[in-house]
């Protein structure tokens, strides 16, 4: 498979602003079923009560303090709460978010819509909400869930400086989490000395994890991911700033992105909501949800999640005297056991404790 030119942007260009936006939009809008955007059996079934009252399904691709922008049927639409939901949202973690399926009824001529119910969701990324504190600088912690519906995820690290595996456990142990696969991405091979020997370190700390390595510089290198975008799949990318995340986006959106961005600085941003959606339909297939939030995420979990991450550890932990065992001075503790004989390396175990502590401290007030 090689990357190609969509269909969509066949044909000549005229270098008038309105038909580039147009074009920009086409490929998007060649969106019209929501299979197009994800929908599947999961949503249609709970979706079966809104249907009889007339709604339709829509997914949000933005979201705002008062207002979202949602796809329903092909056309994004600005979109408000029914009072009455908004009422019932107690708690933020209830309010839709990006990738959110939501059921709608649409005023046609407005361009408008009202939502009327957030469906349940397959997978959820969630934050501790930054900057609430609860007074005598004790923390509190507050789930804030930035984006849903993801599949599939993924993890960004750099061959450069920014290698770091424990960084990576982190990432996993999020991903684990939110009901979304990962996949792990090693850019940046061209500034490493030895890709292949970071690929075995990473191979070792998450053995059933695909891993690609590559350099998203060349963009031909990131065919190697296109065995996992599918249609109607949604991918989102994590990782530290500076990754070559936003280079592996534009790379996946080829033209479509590069049409967006010639918009927005012939015409300024704001004008056209292209330039502020954070989900695209891929020319390859899959949708790629591009929000800021999932950028900066900080671990949001349970202690739980470590199975998914560190399954080595857990395992191990079965043999421990105590089933309560906190694997730091315990007798008869089976995971310090096999650090000791060299089988558990020292900088994962002490990864896995400090996760497993910050995740203990999300518990109480959750
Ligand atoms: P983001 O912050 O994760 O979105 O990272 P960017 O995509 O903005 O990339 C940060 C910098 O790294 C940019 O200057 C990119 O050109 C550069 N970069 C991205 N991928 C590669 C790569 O594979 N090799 C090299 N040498 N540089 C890269
Ligand atoms: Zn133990």
């Amino acid at each position: 498979m090689r990357l190609r030119r969509p269909d969509f942007f066949a044909g000549d260009w005229r270098a008038d602003d309105c038909a580039v936006a147009a074009a920009a939009d086409s490929c998007y809008r060649a969106v019209m079923k929501p299979e197009d955007l994800g929908w599947c059996p999961f949503f249609a079934e709970q979706f079966a009560p809104f249907k009889q009252k007339g709604l339709l399904p829509a997914r949000v691709v933005r979201g705002e303090k008062n207002y979202f922008r949602v796809n329903c049927e092909g056309q994004e639409l600005t979109a408000r709460f029914a009072g009455r939901i908004r009422h019932k949202a107690d708690g933020r973690s209830e309010l839709p978010v990006v990738g959110d399926w939501v059921a709608v009824d649409v005023q046609q001529e407005q361009g408008r819509a009202t939502i009327h119910a957030v469906l349940e969701r397959r997978s959820s990324f969630a934050r501790n909400l930054p900057g609430r504190r609860k007074g005598k600088g004790q923390e509190r912690v507050e789930k804030q869930v930035i984006a849903a519906n993801v599949d599939l995820v993924l993890i960004v690290s750099g061959l450069d400086r920014d290698f770091n595996l424990r960084r990576i456990e982190r990432y996993l142990t999020l991903v684990s989490g939110s009901g979304a696969e990962a996949v792990i991405v090693l850019n940046k091979a061209d500034l490493c000395a030895d890709p292949q020997a970071c690929l075995e370190q990473v191979r070792k700390i998450a053995p059933e994890t695909p891993i690609h390595l590559f350099s998203a510089l060349d963009v031909r290198q990131l065919e190697s991911l296109f065995a996992h975008l599918s249609y109607g799949r949604t991918l989102a990318l994590l990782g530290s700033s500076g990754v070559g995340k936003s280079t592996i986006i534009n790379g996946l959106l080829g033209e479509q992105r590069q049409k967006v961005a010639a918009v927005s600085e012939a015409v300024g941003k704001g004008r056209h909501t292209t330039t502020h959606r954070e989900l695209f339909v891929l020319p390859q297939g899959g949708i790629l949800m591009d929000n800021p939030g999932m950028r900066e995420l900080h671990l949001w979990g349970e202690e739980e999640d470590l199975a998914g991450s560190f399954a080595d550890i857990e395992e191990l932990a079965q043999h421990c005297r105590f089933s309560d065992c906190g694997h730091r001075s315990e007798p008869g503790c089976a995971v310090r056991g096999a650090q000791d004989s060299g089988t558990l390396d020292s900088a994962r175990l002490a990864s896995y404790l400090k996760l497993k502590e910050e995740l203990g401290r999300l518990r109480p007030r959750r």
